[in-house]
């Protein structure tokens, strides 16, 4: 017999158990964009390998080794995305985004390909949560993105995340920095790494990202950008720092902050967190005021952030964080007899209708079977149609973990009797059933003043 196939190296099947987990933290940080007046944008999963190549850039590890690229039967060459802001940036200027005006606030969620030496956090398919600001030259819009990333990991919970800024500054300012930083490379250009030796030419900088440990020692005295910034750069990165204090969001400046992507200017931003091993990086971002012109647009000041979605789950995980998981099943109805079946299915149809999460016998199962089921469920309420029931209108409605009985009309009070005994219990809040309108806090507030 063949063997099974299995999922290709780097990559993870994301099952029922976990996916709860990943149901709220994307929840999570959908609603904090959106609270920040972000909104979402999706594009597609592969691009034209040029795109990769102009915008990440192509002296990156990213480009260089980790893309997965091909010819399509087009003979075109197609690359699946390594990242989300090359294809949000295209989207920007193919739809013509900023005729809309600025500042545009993009977020998305979304699956991203590389190709890595996979390890624990670092895999080839992996989600990355994103924001991009486009037309938002002011300091204060920095601070603003990266309070955004702030606030979602003090919804979920994490604690001990480490935030490290620095300002790479300009184009202008980098000339100078690049010149000082090569001429003090140039002594131990023979011990660096190959990828280095292209970078020493093409951008030096980012040879104090080298993950290769002989690199990064011969950069541990290198001379670093915050010492070359130009006035406005220098300015700017002060201003940052001031609207950080004002929200009391604790930093601290690491000037070897540099990031893995050539396209950031001034301010760039790594969350670290002390809960992981090598992969410790759960958020990256900066500011990319260069890289809207270089695509081919009008000189637009733009910046971002992507978080990983597997690292974040694995702090949290360190952090033994729950989130609270809803009963998958809130009413089961164990049927006996084909007179039953039909009743049920009926009625669990009804409750659907009403948003409740019900389940009957699918499997013609005994009730012995049927109740192990419901327990194996976690059903919050079971209740047995059998003639006895059926004959007299009326059944018992059993909380599973009180063992609490509460009589039940199986008359066209149904539903609404079900809610007032459901809503009565101590999961109805985890149930979603308060009122049976909306489980979100906020809208609470407006009810009661009504
Ligand atoms: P690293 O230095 O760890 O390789 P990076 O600089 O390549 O990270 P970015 O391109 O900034 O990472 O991506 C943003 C975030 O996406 C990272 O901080 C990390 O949380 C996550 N990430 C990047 N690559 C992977 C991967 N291969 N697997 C899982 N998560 C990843
Ligand atoms: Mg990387």
């Amino acid at each position: 017999m063949a063997a099974n196939i299995q999922a290709p190296k780097g990559t993870r099947d994301i099952l029922p158990k976990d996916s709860g987990a990943w149901q709220l933290v994307e929840d999570i940080m959908r609603d904090e964009a959106s609270v920040h007046g972000f909104e979402e944008i999706r594009t597609p999963v592969f691009e034209r390998t040029e795109l990769f190549e102009r915008s990440v850039g192509d002296t990156t590890d990213v480009v260089q080794k980790e893309m997965y690229t091909f010819l399509d039967k087009g003979n075109r060459s197609i690359s699946l995305r390594p990242e989300g802001t090359a294809g949000v940036v295209r989207a920007v200027l193919e739809h013509a985004l900023m005729n809309d005006g600025a500042p545009q606030k993009l977020y998305y969620l979304i699956p991203c390909y590389r190709y890595e030496n996979t390890q624990e956090g670092r895999q080839r398919e992996f989600h990355q949560f994103g924001c991009e600001a486009f037309g938002a030259a002011a300091p204060v819009a920095d601070a603003a993105l990266i309070a955004l990333a702030h606030s979602i990991f003090e919804r979920l919970g994490i604690r001990n995340l480490s935030l490290e800024i620095n300002s790479i500054g300009c184009p202008k300012c980098r000339g100078e920095y690049h010149a000082a930083l090569k001429a003090f490379l140039e002594a131990s250009k023979g011990e660096l790494c190959g990828t280095c030796l292209t970078r020493l030419e093409k951008n030096p900088m980012r040879i104090l990202d080298c993950k290769t440990p002989s690199c990064g020692e011969i950069t541990q005295n290198a001379p670093v950008m915050k010492d070359y910034l130009c006035s406005e750069c220098a300015e700017h990165f002060t201003a940052v720092q001031e609207y950080l204090d004002a929200a009391e969001i604790a930093y601290t400046v690491n000037p070897r902050i540099v990031r893995g992507l050539d396209y950031y200017t001034r301010t760039v931003f790594e969350f670290i967190s002390n809960d992981l091993g090598a992969q410790s990086t759960v958020c990256g971002g900066g500011r990319y005021d260069g890289l809207v012109k270089q695509m081919g647009g009008a000189q637009t000041p733009a910046l971002g952030f992507a978080m990983g979605m597997e690292r974040l789950l694995l702090v949290m995980q360190a952090q033994n964080i729950t989130l609270p998981r809803p009963p998958v099943c809130e009413l089961y109805i164990a049927p006996l007899g084909r007179q039953a079946q039909v009743k049920a299915f009926a009625f669990t149809n009804l409750l659907h209708q009403a948003g409740i999460k019900a389940e009957c016998d699918l499997c013609d199962r005994s009730l012995k079977a049927q109740m192990k089921y419901a327990d194996k469920i976690g059903a919050v309420f079971t209740m047995v149609l059998g003639d006895e029931e059926l004959k007299q209108n009326c059944a018992e409605l059993k909380h599973m973990q009180t063992g609490e009985k509460t009589s039940i009309s199986l008359g066209e009070g149904f539903l609404t009797e079900f809610v007032a005994v459901a809503t009565q219990t101590e999961d109805n809040a985890a149930m979603g059933l308060d009122g049976l309108t909306v489980d979100f806090e906020g809208f609470e507030i407006f009810e009661k003043e009504d």
